[in-house]
């Protein structure tokens, strides 16, 4: 007997991490009982380009539309029997300008998507969270029962929706799963977060903007070894729960900084200190023992490697960042 296939619902899927899921579901060690609709509004941080690969696949639909549409989501969600929710305003320093957006999309947004699965009965929720909603640690690292005190609005957003989605679960019974990770990199992350913005500007012979002191300090997490963890969440993790993913790579914004002043031959004279970003958290540091002991989850990607192969992508991608998305 054939397994009934999974219909799965994935929000913002142009974007950057969201479209690394949907490659690597629809890739070769993808489920072969799936398919996928990408719900993605395709702002200036999603283009389909991220999917060009996949986009052929019959089992792959894509629908342009925003999350905060209750009519469009109600009639996807009764068509779906799972949703995997990346879609997001992401960027913190555009937050600091901008919050309105970032209430909408990512607050009102998630609940527009959690009250629709609520009604048609979606029988898993993965809700992709941050480590921000966290704030600041100065030494160690949180667990999932750490209490929230994000920062910016950006991190309030998510904290909003981290809460919304735990209180349909309580409310509604809806099956809930929520992934709150460190910083993740790889290819195809729109050239305003810190790696493809270093990155692209190094390869490009400009300076670049290094906040502060540039002693904060960020874990690192390569972007499939994100897609995998949240897969692990979606077939295996328990109702209602959190699980942190980290990528075991804990490094200052300087030490970052000269990883990348090296991979792409250039060295301290192209960095500008820059004023510190308003409210900047010093320090972000999760505990993965959860999805570790639980999903057998662990990162796969060592740091410096990984890195490399990414400011490779960038040089040898250079139409990807050059072109503006559509
Ligand atoms: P991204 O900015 O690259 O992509 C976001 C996607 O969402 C884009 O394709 C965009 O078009 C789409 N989108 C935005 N608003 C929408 C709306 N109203 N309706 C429909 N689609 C909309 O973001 P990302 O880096 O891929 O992040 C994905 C998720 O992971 C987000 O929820 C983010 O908060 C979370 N996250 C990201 C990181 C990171 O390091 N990038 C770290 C922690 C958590």
């Amino acid at each position: 007997m054939t397994a009934p296939t999974t219909r799965l619902l994935i929000t913002g899927g142009a974007g950057f991490i969201g479209s690394a899921y949907v490659r690597m579901l629809l890739g070769p060690e993808g489920p072969d009982d799936i398919r996928v609709t990408v719900l993605d509004k395709l702002t200036y941080a999603g283009t389909l380009t991220n999917l060009a690969g996949v986009l052929p696949d019959p089992r792959l639909t894509f629908v342009r539309g925003d999350i905060c549409d209750a009519q469009l989501v109600d009639r996807l969600s009764a068509e779906h029997d799972q949703t995997v929710h990346f879609a997001a305003e992401s960027h913190v320093d555009r937050s600091i300008g901008q919050a309105r957006a970032f209430v909408m999309t990512n607050t009102l947004g998630t609940q527009t998507l959690l009250d629709a699965a609520a009604r048609h009965r979606i029988s898993v929720f993965v809700h992709i969270s941050t480590d921000e909603v966290y704030g600041s640690i100065a030494q160690g690292s949180w667990t999932e029962e750490q209490p929230l005190a994000p920062s910016s609005p950006y991190s309030a957003s998510k904290a909003s929706a981290d809460l919304m989605a735990l209180a349909y679960h309580r409310t509604h019974g809806l099956d809930v799963r929520i992934t709150r990770c460190s910083n993740n990199y790889g290819p195809h992350q729109y050239p305003e977060k810190l790696i493809p913005l270093f990155v692209t500007r190094l390869l490009d012979g400009h300076d670049v903007p290094l906040y502060g002191d540039g002693m904060s300090i960020r874990d690192w997490l390569h972007v499939e070894d994100h897609c995998r963890a949240i897969e692990l969440v979606r077939t295996a993790g328990r109702p209602g729960t959190t699980y942190n993913i980290g990528g075991g790579a804990e490094l200052t914004n300087k030490e970052l900084t000269e990883y990348l002043l090296s991979a792409c031959d250039a060295d301290w004279t192209r960095v500008q200190h820059v004023e510190d970003r308003k409210g900047h958290d010093h320090r972000y540091s999760v505990d993965w023992t959860r999805a570790r002991e639980e999903l057998g989850y662990r990162p796969r990607h060592t740091f410096p490697a990984a890195l490399a192969r990414t400011v490779e992508w960038y040089r040898r991608n250079r139409g990807w960042w050059e072109t503006p998305p559509s």
